[in-house]
Formats: C-alpha cells, sequence, structure tokens
C-alpha cells in the first residue's frame, strides 16, 4: 500500500518581523483588536490572509452589521461604541453606510456598501500605524515552551515565513492559531452539527418603486412557489434587503450542506469546494425564482464574494464559554468587556431560527466576559471574535459583528495592559482593563448608562 503521508524536510524560515501584538484575521474582531492595541502604543501586525480586510462582512458579502444595537425595554439603542464608531463614521463619509433598519420589528441592522468598507478599514489601519500583512496564510506556530507561542508561521508567494511577537491574538473565526498552539477546541453542537453556511449574492437594475417593501412579501411569494412545484429552496427565512442604493439588494437565501444533509464544514477544503461551488448554483436558482418578483423583472447579480460565507467552525475553550441561557436571561458578569444585542440565530436545517430575550421586559443585551477571551492552556494568546469561548448556542448570537468588535477591542486593550504590566493576559487587572474601555468610549455594560441614539 502506498504511505498516506511524506516527511517534509526541516528548513530555516526568514523571520519577517518582531512585534509586541500581532493579530491573524482582519474581520471586525481584528481590525478592532489590532486599532487597539496600535493605539496604546505598541508594535501591532495585523494578518490577513486576503488584500483586504473586514472578514466575512466584505469576503462573503455580508454587507451587512448585525448586533451594534439592542432592543433595550421596547427602545432601539447603539449599544456597541469604541472603535466600532470609528469605523462606521469613516464608512459612513465614503457614502456607504444605510440607516439602520428593523429586522423582524424587534431589533436592528446596518446594511454598508463592501467597497466602502474595505477603504475605511484600511483608512482606520493607517491612523492608528498599524502594521498589515497581506496574503499572508497563518499556518503554523513556533513555541517557546509548553505554554507559550513564539512565532506565527505564514504563507506567502514569497514562501513560508516567521513573525515573532510578544502575545498574539487569534481573530481568524476558524481558531487556527490557538488550534495549532494547541489549545482545546469545539466544533458544532453535541453532534458536530454547525451552523449552515450560506453564499451571499446581490442583485442589481431591480426597480425600488415597484419592489417596494418586497422583503415583506417574498416569503409569501416563495411558500406559493414551491406549493406550485415552480421551485424548491433550500431553507425557509431568506432574507433580500436593499442596500443604500434601492436599486442593489442584498440576498440571503442560500443554505449549503453536503451530500448526508449535514452542514459544509468550513475546515475540510473538500467540503469548502462543494460549498462554493453548490453556493453559486443555488445563487442561480434563486435568481430565477427572484426575477418573478414584481420590481425585480430586469435585476441581474452584480456580485458573487470571493468565498462561501462560513457561520461557525471551531470554539476555542476557554476560561468562560457564553451559553444561550446567558444570551436568552441578558447575563451580566463582573469581568464584563462589552455586550452583545444580538439574539440567538441558528441556521439549521432548511431554516433560521430565531430567540430574543423577553421583550419588553428585559434589557435585550448580555454582557460579555473577558474570560471568553482566554483559551485554556497558553499564557500569551488571546481569542477574539466568533472563535472566542462559547457554546454552540451562545455563538450563533454573539458571533454577529457587533459583539466581535467589542471582542476585539476588549483583547487589544488587554494585550497592551498585559505588556505594560509584564504579566500574562490572564492576569491583568480586569478592573483596569474596563475603565480603559470606557475611557475609549465602549460601552461594556456593569451599570454604565446605555448609550442614547443609534
Ligand atoms: C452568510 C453569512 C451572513 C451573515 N450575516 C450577518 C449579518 O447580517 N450581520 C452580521 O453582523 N453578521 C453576519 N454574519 C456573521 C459575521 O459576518 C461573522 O460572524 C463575523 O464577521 C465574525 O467576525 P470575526 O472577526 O470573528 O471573523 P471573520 O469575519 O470570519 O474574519 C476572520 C478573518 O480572518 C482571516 N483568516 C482566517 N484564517 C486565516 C489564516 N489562517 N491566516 C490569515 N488570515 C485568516 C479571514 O480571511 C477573515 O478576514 C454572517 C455570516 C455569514 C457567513
Amino acid at each position: 500500500m502506498p504511505p498516506k503521508t511524506i516527511e517534509e524536510p526541516a528548513r530555516h524560515i526568514p523571520i519577517y518581523g518582531e512585534y509586541e501584538v500581532v493579530v491573524l484575521g482582519g474581520g471586525p474582531a481584528g481590525i478592532a483588536a489590532s486599532v487597539a492595541a496600535a493605539r496604546a502604543g505598541r508594535r501591532t501586525l495585523l494578518i490577513e490572509r486576503y488584500g483586504f480586510l473586514g472578514g466575512m462582512g466584505t469576503a462573503a458579502g455580508v454587507t451587512n452589521f448585525c448586533g451594534l444595537h439592542a432592543n433595550v425595554h421596547g427602545e432601539m439603542h447603539r449599544v456597541v461604541q469604541g472603535i466600532a464608531s470609528d469605523l462606521l463614521a469613516r464608512i459612513d463619509r465614503l457614502g456607504g453606510l444605510n440607516a439602520p433598519h428593523l429586522v423582524l420589528c424587534k431589533i436592528l441592522a446596518q446594511a454598508y456598501d463592501t467597497a466602502a468598507y474595505k477603504i475605511a478599514a484600511d483608512d482606520l489601519m493607517a491612523a492608528h500605524k498599524v502594521d498589515l500583512l497581506f496574503h499572508a496564510l497563518g499556518a503554523g506556530v513556533v513555541m517557546r515552551d509548553e505554554g507559550r507561542i513564539d512565532a506565527l508561521m505564514v504563507e506567502t508567494k514569497a514562501g513560508r515565513q516567521a513573525v515573532r511577537s510578544e502575545i498574539f491574538i487569534d481573530c481568524s473565526g476558524d481558531g487556527d492559531l490557538a488550534a495549532r498552539a494547541g489549545v482545546p477546541f469545539e466544533v458544532g453542537d453535541n453532534d458536530g452539527g454547525m451552523l449552515y453556511p450560506s453564499m451571499m449574492f446581490r442583485l442589481n437594475g431591480i426597480d425600488p418603486v415597484k419592489a417596494g417593501e418586497a422583503w415583506r412579501t417574498i416569503p409569501a411569494l416563495m411558500e406559493r412557489a414551491e406549493a406550485a412545484g415552480k421551485h424548491r429552496f433550500p431553507r425557509k427565512g431568506a432574507i433580500v434587503r436593499p442596500q443604500r442604493s434601492g436599486i442593489e439588494w442584498r440576498v440571503n437565501f442560500t443554505q449549503l450542506a453536503g451530500p448526508d444533509g449535514r452542514a459544509i464544514n468550513g475546515l475540510e477544503p473538500e467540503q469548502l469546494t462543494r460549498g462554493e461551488i453548490g453556493g453559486r448554483r443555488q445563487a442561480v436558482q434563486a435568481f430565477e425564482f427572484l426575477r418573478t418578483v414584481p420590481g425585480f423583472e430586469n435585476s441581474y447579480i452584480v456580485d458573487l464574494p470571493p468565498q462561501l460565507g462560513i457561520r461557525e467552525t471551531r470554539r476555542i475553550v476557554g476560561d468562560y464559554a457564553l451559553s444561550s441561557d446567558d444570551v436568552l436571561g441578558c447575563a451580566s458578569f463582573p469581568d464584563a468587556i462589552g455586550v452583545n444585542g444580538w439574539p440567538i440565530e441558528a441556521h439549521v436545517a432548511g431554516d433560521v431560527v430565531f430567540r430574543f430575550p423577553p421583550i419588553p421586559q428585559s434589557r435585550g443585551f448580555n454582557e460579555l466576559p473577558y474570560r471568553m477571551l482566554l483559551p485554556r492552556g497558553i499564557d500569551n494568546l488571546l481569542v477574539a471574535g466568533r472563535c472566542a469561548s462559547m457554546t454552540h448556542e451562545g455563538q450563533s448570537a454573539a458571533r454577529v459583528s457587533g459583539a466581535c468588535f467589542a471582542m476585539g477591542e476588549a483583547a487589544g486593550v488587554a494585550a497592551a495592559l498585559s505588556l505594560s504590566g509584564n504579566t500574562s493576559p490572564r492576569e491583568i487587572a480586569v478592573e483596569k482593563l474596563q475603565q480603559v474601555l470606557k475611557q475609549q468610549g465602549a460601552f461594556i455594560g456593569r451599570g454604565q448608562a446605555v448609550p442614547e441614539g443609534l
């Protein structure tokens, strides 16, 4: 039988640079983490596999911020502030930000233009002197000892390179760095089933007057089309909404499963390949139906994003795992570093199931404990964003952009505090972290007055 593995010879790897803070992944968490660390005066490098920032928000065509707002006793408030506010203002100045819109009559979301997001994120990095390394895939680690990372290995067009740092922050969404360093992680529910991915796309050429509020009528039209045997849809709960210009709409309609009916696994290249091709095929099928909706007759697919939208892969095991009870019960924590106002949003087979904290009885947001950013077993690593320490259901809520910005900002400040105190992130004074976050304009809960306005 031919061997199943080959041995790669050992080699000397050039050192790209030595930093105080290295952040892997430039989504909402990584953007906020790197700005926070650099703003505290730390030499910071943000490494991203693509040539632009935004994470799923740009690379997967999400084009919509959720979780920036909370429904506080029936009133809407923007509860994620801080670095997210700076980024939003920059997107707005480029003319790329929509006014917030209601979702399910219960919560707000806010659409944006991907080009504006990319440009605004570049500007934000430059303003805070974050070093950037694009087109570099984090591919391995070299450990200083069992509990400390010495260098992150990246694969680039120039070959493999090493980046040394005092502190690392994993914002890869997939927990790539943490997993390579040996941090324990979980994938999916108790049975390994993950939230289903979707291929987002955008349509242009829509007649905005004729289309009106088509997002309200589309679900019934879908049911009718299925009942008539004209179309079959991979899921209910389609989201079809206008972007800033009413002639352009985003479509969140698809759901990608493997032959066994389970969610495509975003950690397996063969499944990802199947998901990308299947996603584009489903986009065309969705488009064939959408062209029958009044106002959409002359529309066309203007954008299919660079990659399939992955909602969930690894979630690291940290000092605390945020749960669905925490989300639905609007939990408070002594070590709160930010808040999440988005409900449980479970992308299950054939459907999307939302569960909200009671409205208007509840305050509509849970606090995010610092402990969910602290991975087991590694001293100089923080993990922020959708791969932070959460249960499967907890992650279905706090994975959205708002909470990821909040987690990232806290991780960046915590990294800087740990460097100035010459201690590990686990040992920093959490009160100091909370104080700095508040001074910088973040809302962390803990009895702080809820910010007014949207
Ligand atoms: C289809 C879909 C629809 C969604 N809809 C919404 C929505 O409407 N609103 C909302 O707020 N959220 C939505 N979400 C969720 C949200 O977009 C993500 O959960 C959020 O972007 C997570 O932020 P993050 O920073 O943790 O990770 P990500 O956004 O996943 O960013 C991770 C970044 O790390 C990079 N990266 C990964 N691995 C490596 C590596 N090894 N080396 C180098 N770089 C690496 C990636 O390229 C990426 O840029 C949606 C998600 C999907 C998939």
